[in-house]
């Protein structure tokens, strides 16, 4: 494989470009000195901001305060690929998961999610970019075929074909061509936006609705009590109510740190290449998807860029949040790989940035949001990668938690079911990698039109030999 064009870095161009829209503004005072809130926050991308504007609107009188260790959107809210869906996409491994009764009741209150980001940009006048051009999942391999049957027979099962439209390699092609792909599925339910305009906006939103914020304000201990304490460096927030939504730096706390991991998700960018991209007939603004577990989303951007992202990236250690989740050269050159065998058609096209950042991923690959028992401290993560549309969701649910209700949200699967437990370290690290290294291994064989080597496949099959329902290939 060749080495990437450009090494990896932060900030994301998403966050540049968000930045110097705002004229690159100086961050939130830090915490200096005691202070009371009645919720604390702790974290400043999505899930925190969208808790703080959701207790708002329910509560108006509360004293909320988001404390944030960079600025906001430094984290993956600042960095992802920008795809916003709820869960029709990933249906046939929520059932897998939930049961069909549950899948379906999570997927119908996922729908939620598109209608409310427009509703409330909006409402703020903001331009995040938002393009509702729903998602392909194209098979790029013959051994990928399976999967596009398998999500296609998953939403026929509950009645609901719609969300999961088949396509024969002919109408793939009228959307996108590429000599590579299969056959797909179009899934309405899916739209994009800039990740950084969207982080940026919301936190604008907390900052006019009253939200006090602080940023470069690291929390660096959590006491439970009433009321909490969170230490930071220059003063210590006391707080009845505590939502952490510090997404996968949790992998290291331990209420949570059983039932989490953390990998590695890059992404290349591409110069802008509007003509190019007429040339290969993708105008239509679709986000794709392809068939490998570790794999590739791409979508192009409004300024005619295409980015191409891979989710095979390291996998952590502990909650350790360190280089391995923003330097890992061999995952950016694996994107850009991608980049090169799924389009082809953009051969002369420059790849100009490349970033990345961890994915707090949850042993059934779903998000969950809890309390911890006998505490007034909410937290939520879990996402898989698949967290900028359910984040507003997370909001939802973490203001209902926070405020003691048990409502609608309190109650769907993501607050209200048992979430597997993961091995402990160092077994999840090194039985990860070796699982990982395996699909990998066996994923770019298949592409290739060989057999993998047999300790790839036999690494391969160990999630399903150990009975477990996802992992599977
Ligand atoms: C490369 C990449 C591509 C992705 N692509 C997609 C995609 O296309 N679609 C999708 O749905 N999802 C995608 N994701 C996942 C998605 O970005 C996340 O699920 C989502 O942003 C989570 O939001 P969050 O607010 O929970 O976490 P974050 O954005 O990580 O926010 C947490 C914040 O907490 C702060 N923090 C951490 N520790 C502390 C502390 N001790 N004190 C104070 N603050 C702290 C961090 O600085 C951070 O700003 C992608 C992720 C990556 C890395």
């Amino acid at each position: 494989m060749a080495g990437a064009s450009v090494d990896p870095r932060l900030p994301s161009w998403w966050l540049e470009d968000a930045l110097a829209r705002e004229g690159d503004p100086a961050p939130a005072a830090a915490l200096a000195g005691d202070a009371t809130a009645d919720v604390a926050i702790v974290g400043g991308g999505y899930t925190g901001l969208w808790t703080a504007l959701a207790l708002r609107e329910r509560s108006p009188e509360l004293r909320i305060t988001v404390l944030e260790a960079e600025i906001c959107g430094h984290g993956p809210s600042g960095r992802n690929g920008g795809f916003v869906h709820g869960y029709w996409a990933s249906l046939a491994s929520v059932v897998a998961v939930l049961g069909e009764e549950r899948a379906l009741e999570l997927a119908v209150a996922g729908e939620r999610i598109i209608p409310g980001i427009r509703a409330w940009a909006e409402s703020r006048r903001e331009d995040v970019w938002l393009r509702e051009a729903g998602m392909l999942e194209v098979s790029a391999a013959p051994a990928q075929d399976a999967g596009v049957e398998k999500g296609v027979a998953a939403a026929a099962r509950l009645g609901r074909s719609d969300q999961a439209v088949p396509l024969t390699p002919e109408e793939v092609a009228q959307r996108v061509s590429s000599p590579v792909f299969r056959n797909g599925i179009f899934y309405p339910e899916c739209a994009t936006v800039h990740p950084g305009l969207l982080v940026r906006a919301l936190r604008r939103a907390a900052l006019d609705a009253g939200v006090t914020l602080h940023e470069r304000t690291p929390v660096r201990g959590v006491r439970a009590g009433s009321p909490n304490e969170l230490a930071t460096p220059g003063g210590t927030l006391r707080a009845p109510e505590v939502v952490l939504a510090t997404n996968a730096a949790l992998t290291g706390w331990s209420p949570a740190s059983r039932n989490l991991t953390n990998f590695g998700s890059y992404v290349v960018l591409t110069e802008p290449a509007p003509e190019a991209l007429v040339e290969i007939g993708w105008t239509g603004g679709e986000a794709i998807v392809d068939g490998r577990m570790f794999l590739h989303y791409f979508r192009t951007t409004n300024d005619g860029r295409v980015l191409m992202g891979s989710g095979s990236g390291p996998i952590g250690l502990g909650g350790r949040i360190d280089d391995r989740f923003s330097r890992d050269v061999p995952t950016a050159a694996r994107a850009e790989a991608g980049l090169r065998r799924l389009l082809p058609g953009l051969a002369g096209v420059r790849v100009e940035r490349a970033w990345g950042g961890p994915i707090d991923v949850s042993a059934d690959h779903l998000p969950f949001f809890r309390t911890k028992a006998g505490t007034r401290i909410h937290f939520g993560a879990g996402y898989s990668g698949h967290g900028v549309g359910p984040s507003w969701l997370g909001g939802q649910t973490l203001a209902s938690l926070a405020l003691g209700s048990d409502d609608e949200w309190t109650r769907l699967p993501l607050a209200a079911r048992a979430v597997p437990r993961l091995p402990r370290e160092p077994f999840r690290r090194v039985g990860g990698g070796l699982v990982r290294w395996a699909i990998m291994a066996c994923e770019a064989a298949e592409e290739e039109g060989r057999r993998a080597p047999l300790a790839a496949r036999a690494g391969a099959a160990l999630p399903r030999l150990l009975g477990m329902e996802l992992g599977t290939r």
